[in-house]
């Protein structure tokens, strides 16, 4: 529930009322906004529905949410999420983020390569795979330590934000120390442990769609980050597993419009895993963008066939660069923006 506080509601007022929460056993979340307080109530409702919240001095309004997801949902937050993921790069309220790299960190020199090409394009964060969830244990599992290492060294030569993905809660301290954005696979969408550890970090998240997973289950796992005092949660569709086999997955743009109706947190799509396919992946990608995305997700090779792991679904340089092109075009009809990031001071 959200109790919203009258406008000319104290401090005092506002300590009193969380103090009161947490003794009913649970927590609170405080959003102060320009004219009002509101205090998000979390955890089990039923310790207060018989708590008269309403008579406590400060209080104007006490809302239900009755939707199971709670500080994701719109009801909690009206405005879009918009936030800062490093190097001044936005994403949400009209800024894209739009990533882009190979599938792997494989080596210094190609990690590079690959990466001054998507910037030179546009791209404003880079994504590279350290730790890989591979279908078998005898193919590359990532570089691991060194990998996170050669991702830090070439985003903050290039001033990008980078993103890689964590899989083991274990993992979670040391690839906060080398990312920017914490990624969450489609495998590990509804690994809890692994949600509540970067619920506890400070970094952005970014949230894949598990690939037989409802909308409903994506928000709720995003609840789990939120519930753990992290704000900062990118949903991502990628596709969900179908009876075609035509393409890797079967891209779900629906959830674009269908999640922001419920949802105030940033969508962003990656048409590579969605449809394993090059020649598929730019008109998902403009799709996207014209179905309301806050930013794109693209894996990017300059030699795909010696690629460690998806290189059949990457794009040439080139191909992202001419997509990136097309992408900025169809973001601008509809007002929206993509940030350079800049260089920290
Ligand atoms: C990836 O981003 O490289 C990846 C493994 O994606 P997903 O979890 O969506 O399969
Ligand atoms: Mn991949």
């Amino acid at each position: 529930m959200i109790i919203v506080l009258r406008p000319d509601s104290t401090t005092e007022q506002v300590d009193h009322i969380v103090e009161h929460i947490h003794r009913l056993g649970l927590k609170t979340d405080v959003s102060r906004g320009i004219k009002r307080t509101i205090i998000g109530v979390i955890g089990d409702e039923d310790l207060v529905r018989n708590a008269p919240l309403r008579a406590i001095p400060g209080v104007e309004e006490v809302v239900p949410i009755l939707k199971p997801f709670k500080l994701a949902s719109r009801e909690y937050q009206a405005e879009d999420s918009s936030f800062d993921v490093g190097f001044g790069v936005k994403v949400g309220g009209g800024h894209l983020g739009m990533i882009a790299g190979p599938c792997a960190i494989e080596g210094r020199e190609i990690l590079r390569e690959i990466a001054q090409s998507v910037r030179a394009s546009g791209a404003n964060i880079l994504r590279g795979g350290a730790y890989k969830p591979r279908t078998s244990p005898y193919s590359f599992q990532g570089l691991g330590e060194d990998g996170l290492k050669l991702l830090r060294e070439v985003g903050d030569e290039l001033s990008m934000p980078v993103c890689t993905e964590v899989m083991d809660p274990r993992q979670v301290e040391l690839v906060d120390q080398y990312t920017d954005i914490i990624q969450i696979g489609a495998r590990n969408m509804q690994n809890f442990n692994l949600l509540s550890e970067v619920g506890q970090t400070k970094r952005p998240v970014l949230l894949k769609r598990g690939m037989s997973a409802t909308v409903i289950d994506l928000l709720m796992s995003a609840e789990y980050i939120l519930a753990g005092g992290n704000k900062r949660v990118i949903l991502c569709e990628r596709g969900v597993r179908s009876f075609d086999n035509s393409t890797r997955n079967l891209l779900d743009l629906s959830l674009v419009p269908n999640v922001k109706g419920l949802s105030h947190l940033p969508v962003v799509v990656d048409p590579s895993h969605a449809t394993g396919r090059p020649a598929l992946i730019p008109p998902m990608a403009l799709a996207a963008v014209a179905a309301g995305a806050d930013g794109v997700h693209i894996e990017v090779h300059s030699c795909p066939e010696k690629a460690m792991s998806d290189g059949p679904q990457a794009l040439l340089p080139g191909q992202y660069q001419q997509v990136m092109d097309q992408m900025r075009k169809v973001a601008g009809l509809f007002g929206r923006q993509i940030n350079e990031p800049r260089a920290p001071r």
